[in-house]
């Protein structure tokens, strides 16, 4: 079985789909493993690494598409790489199946089997898996120390000679997996925290991370699905939570906002308004601009300013810390892979608890029912 790394070729993608030590796990189980000449870069790891660790090294794009078996990628192939791959090869990454499912038909008309990190099942077994959530991790570190970075004051309460200097007040909308990392770093960094989210286990999270968790009254509606993921709500719902964010955001230095709906767009929690209430020198930094932004100010991976607020979404801050992103992506990917190879070669058991649910192109079709709806 050959598997094959390509470099990302995406504008400012800075991750590889394998880190070395990936590969030498992967050769020892009887893999050969290729990769493209400096794919390792962004992420601090050169050919001769690679090399190192038992991989072969090409600098032919095309052969390496040609002859790849399996092909672990972060971005989604462009339809002419995925008419490159052999009938039945592999390719396993972030595909964006339920944002932009349209874009994996040339995936299915080329015969490939194509697995989507973003739907194998959140399941015990799994979590090692989890990319999502490894993404969404280094997301909300960056997003705080981008805000700290840019926001005119400190973090932390100082007592000095001169006086005492108050400690900045963050606010983290959606209490996920990247919310979660957030609010950690943000009190870390000695602010004082707030976190928002509708799903009531969140609270507790919020809690014991030792922020402040504001609560509105829903009225006992249902908040989440059987998955623990959260559910779109009416639009009383949602102008409650909005009004409750607006009053703290008058006193708050930075909102970051991480709040999604799987399948859905995200959902609008500051309004105009609220975003008109802030104090001057204060920051939104909207981690949802991928799927319309939490602000109603958001333009993806651009800066907005109002009346001396900024309002910033960067949509790929994984790659702004490549090497750790890549690490646990890395590793990622390898959970997933390792079961399916037996003596060097990949058995795809689609009974697989795991398998089946991730896998959205097979033998020239789209096998995923929510993908072949939305389609
Ligand atoms: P996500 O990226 O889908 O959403 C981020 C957060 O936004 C969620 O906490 C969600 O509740 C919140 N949100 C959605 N609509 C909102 C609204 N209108 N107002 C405020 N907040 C809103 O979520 P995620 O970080 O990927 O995690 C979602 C769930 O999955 C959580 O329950 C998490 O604990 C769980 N999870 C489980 C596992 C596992 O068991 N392996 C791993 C990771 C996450």
């Amino acid at each position: 079985m050959n598997i094959v790394v390509l470099r990302e070729n995406q504008q400012g993608e800075s991750r590889v789909a394998l880190m070395p030590e990936a590969v030498k796990k992967l050769v020892a189980l009887k893999a050969s493993v290729q990769i493209e000449s400096s794919a390792g870069l962004g992420a601090a790891r050169s050919d001769e690494d690679y090399r190192n660790a038992g991989a072969e090294i090409s600098a032919d794009r095309n052969a390496l598409l040609e002859s790849a078996d399996v092909m672990p990628v972060v971005n989604r192939p462009a339809a002419v790489d995925f008419a490159r791959l052999k009938k039945g090869a592999v390719v396993i990454g972030f595909l964006r199946p339920l944002d932009e499912p349209s874009a994996l038909q040339p995936a299915a008309d080329c015969g490939v089997t194509a697995f989507a990190v973003e739907l194998i099942p959140r399941i015990t077994r799994a979590q090692s898996m989890d990319a999502l959530s490894s993404m969404a991790t280094v997301a909300g570190y960056k997003a705080v120390i981008i805000g700290a970075d840019r926001i005119p004051r400190m973090f932390p309460l100082l007592m000095t000679a001169a006086g005492t200097v108050p400690p900045a007040r963050v606010l983290v909308l959606g209490a996920g997996v990247a919310g979660l990392q957030a609010i950690a770093t943000a009190k870390r960094l000695g602010a004082v925290v707030e976190g928002y989210d509708v799903r009531a286990a969140a609270g507790e999270q919020v809690k014991s991370l030792g922020a402040t968790f504001l609560e509105v009254d829903l009225g006992g509606i249902k908040t989440e699905d059987a998955g623990g993921y959260a559910v779109e709500l009416s639009d009383e719902a949602m102008n409650r939570g909005r009004a409750l964010i607006a009053e703290h955001a008058k006193q708050t230095d930075i909102i970051i906002t991480t709040a999604q709906v799987p399948g859905r767009r995200a959902p609008l929690l500051i309004t105009e308004d609220a975003v008109n209430g802030m104090k001057r020198g204060s920051l939104v930094i909207d981690l949802a601009g991928a799927t319309g932004g939490n602000c109603a100010l958001t333009k993806a991976d651009e800066i907005v300013e109002r009346n001396g607020v900024t309002v910033i979404a960067p949509t790929n801050l994984a790659a702004t810390v490549p090497v750790h992103a890549s690490q646990l992506y890395s590793r990622n990917i390898t959970a997933f892979l390792t079961p399916m190879i037996k003596d060097g070669q990949l058995q795809i058991d689609m009974n697989d608890d795991v398998v089946g649910p991730s896998c959205v192109t097979h033998n020239g079709e789209i096998v995923n029912k929510r993908v072949s709806d939305m389609l």
